[in-house]
């Protein structure tokens, strides 16, 4: 009963992980940012674009994330960006 139990058990994690693999490597829609200043592909990530040294984010002065500059609003707390009034 018990090898039963573990067996089945195995095969849910082998298809959560399957699952999860799916859902981790989307081959269709791919958002891709890009600098405004010289239009290279750039990461969410950076705060500042490697080939024209553009500044692309800035940390929010409310909840302290990262947010792109080009946003008026933090997008995780709704707070206007600082010189933005509502
Ligand atoms: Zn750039
Ligand atoms: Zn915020």
């Amino acid at each position: 009963m018990i090898l039963v139990l573990l067996i089945s058990l195995a095969f849910l994690i082998w298809a959560i992980q399957r699952e999860v693999e799916r859902v981790a490597t989307p081959e269709t829609i791919q958002v891709v940012d890009t600098c405004s200043c010289c239009s290279a592909v750039i990461e969410p990530e950076w705060l500042v674009c490697p080939h024209c040294r553009e500044r692309l984010s800035e940390s929010c002065r409310h909840c302290h994330r990262g947010k792109l500059v080009s946003q008026a609003h933090c997008p995780y707390c709704g707070v206007a960006a600082a010189g933005v009034s509502r």
